[in-house]
């Protein structure tokens, strides 16, 4: 029951042919039967068994939205209150929030049964979730392979069935990329839409929480939940509440996708680039018109986005001290020997990697020459973004270089790990909504994800460009073997 799509799991929860308590019960024997696959950091049977029932009693009275009794997954970089909140990190190992996440506190609200907290890269800094605490994240279409990262655990669970629906965050491509490489939808909203409240701060001026499913259809009931004005982050946007499924069926003809030249240049993979054809043809076949755009400024996506992030996580994890919360070495010489060992221990290589650029970058004669260039670069890759979205509705490309990569093969390399970030940070770096859904598979059978970007507010538009194609395919009905 837990495979079908979120509109039959509701239908069959307020139809009684299924209790919340039944499909909580198959998700945690789905999380128990693929454990080698680490997605889970957490796993809350207690808390899900009782919110579950507690669901049963509120469809009983025949109250509450499309999510009561759902079950489903937050990436651990969302606080909630009672469950441990660990951010993939030592720092973190035993931290339990006081509150809920603007977003938990919402999908709890609206019903939605949470199981656990997913595995993800250390702070959110990672494309490959080989940067976890709590050991990397296995790709269900081949366990040997990274599932991207960061967000890998949501992706995977969802890939896998042993959720219908997650909660990720995508800084630089966190929710797309895990989302191409495990054959799942998954969709980053426009920066501000969904609140960043007790979500673990990484870059605060990029991070934005969204959602994963199979289907954009369920994507787009997911969001329609998390989505809404918060008046605890400053950047948190005030406009009326949306419903994301207004506009799924609409029809594609006229659609104008706006191919970017330099996202079908050298450094695509050749399959990748097949399976992107394959899909291409067939929003055309729906009525789709496709035409060439240019982002001129998207290859220097990378190096401004490699300044940014980490100048803001230099800032954002200087708190983490070893004294008000989070990990405390267990001997120490004085308070500066405590800070310097707590996190010495606390955070890991990469972490350490990024708050060493981050501080660097910001540091007195290295500011202008780097920080404020890169800010220089994020307002053209902006204005690149505005001139293509004026000549298409959409932008389609690639989400990843390549389908996902065995694990090992890139960790002692940094570069080459950034670099297959190409495709989705300059969307970040503009506060673009940008979305990832199966398109086709590569040359191993692994997942292949084509990416959508609209304009500012475009979530609906996406969400429907993306439906459509479902309605049409069924990439994203594929499972992975023996889930
Ligand atoms: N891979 C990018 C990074 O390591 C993006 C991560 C993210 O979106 N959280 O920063």
């Amino acid at each position: 029951m837990i495979d079908s799509s979120l509109t039959e799991l509701a239908a069959a929860l307020a139809g009684r042919r299924v209790s919340s308590v039944e499909l909580t019960q198959e998700a945690l024997a789905r999380i128990a039967a693929h454990q080698d696959l680490n997605a889970f950091i957490t796993v809350d049977e207690a808390g899900a068994l009782e919110a579950a029932r507690a669901a049963d009693d509120r469809r009983a009275q025949g109250t509450g939205g499309p999510l009561v009794g759902i079950p489903l997954a937050h990436k651990d970089v969302f606080c909630t209150e009672g469950l441990a909140t660990t951010c993939g990190s030592r720092m973190l190992a035993n931290f339990v929030s006081p509150y809920d996440a603007h977003v938990v506190s919402r999908l709890r609200a609206a019903g939605a049964v949470c199981v656990g907290k997913t595995n993800m890269d250390e702070f959110a800094m990672g494309s490959s979730n080989e940067n976890s605490y709590f050991g990397p994240v296995k790709n269900p279409w081949d366990r040997e392979r990274i599932p991207g990262g960061s967000s890998g655990g949501s992706a995977v669970a969802v890939a896998a069935g042993m959720v219908p629906i997650a909660t990720g965050t995508d800084t630089g491509g966190s929710i797309r990329q895990p989302a191409s490489l495990c054959g799942v939808t998954g969709i980053k909203p426009t920066y501000g839409v969904v609140s960043r409240y007790g979500m673990v701060a990484y870059a605060s001026s990029l991070d934005q929480g969204g959602a994963f499913a199979r289907s954009a259809q369920d994507c787009a009931l997911l969001l329609s939940a998390m989505a809404g004005f918060d008046s605890r982050d400053s950047t948190s946007l005030d406009r009326p509440p949306e419903d994301y499924t207004r506009g799924l069926d609409q029809p594609l003809a006229g659609l104008r996708i706006g191919l970017p030249k330099e996202f079908f240049a050298d450094g695509l993979a050749a399959d990748v680039r097949a399976a992107l054809d394959g899909a291409l043809a067939e929003y055309r076949r729906l009525g789709a018109t496709l035409v060439e755009v240019s982002l001129p400024n998207a290859r220097l996506a990378i190096p401004a986005y490699y300044v940014i992030a980490p100048a803001e996580a230099s800032s954002n994890l200087s708190r983490f001290d070893g004294v008000r919360y989070g990990h405390r070495a267990a001997e120490y010489s004085d308070l500066q020997d405590m800070y310097s060992r707590s996190r010495a221990e606390g955070f890991g290589a990469e972490v350490k990697r990024r708050i060493l650029i981050g501080t660097y970058v910001l540091s007195h004669g290295y500011y202008d020459a780097y920080y404020i260039q890169a800010q220089k670069l994020r307002r053209l890759i902006a204005q690149d973004f505005a001139a293509a979205l004026n000549e298409c509705d959409v932008i389609a490309g690639p989400v990843s270089p390549t389908t996902a990569w065995r694990i090992g093969e890139k960790s002692d390399d940094p570069v080459q790990m950034y670099l297959s970030d190409i495709y989705t940070i300059a969307v970040n770096l503009a506060g673009l909504p940008g979305l990832s859904l199966p398109a086709g598979v590569g040359a191993e059978g692994l997942p292949v994800g084509l990416q959508l970007i609209g304009n500012y507010f475009a979530e609906a538009r996406l969400l429907n460009a993306a439906h459509q194609f479902q309605l049409a395919t069924d990439w994203h009905q594929r499972r992975p073997p023996a889930t």
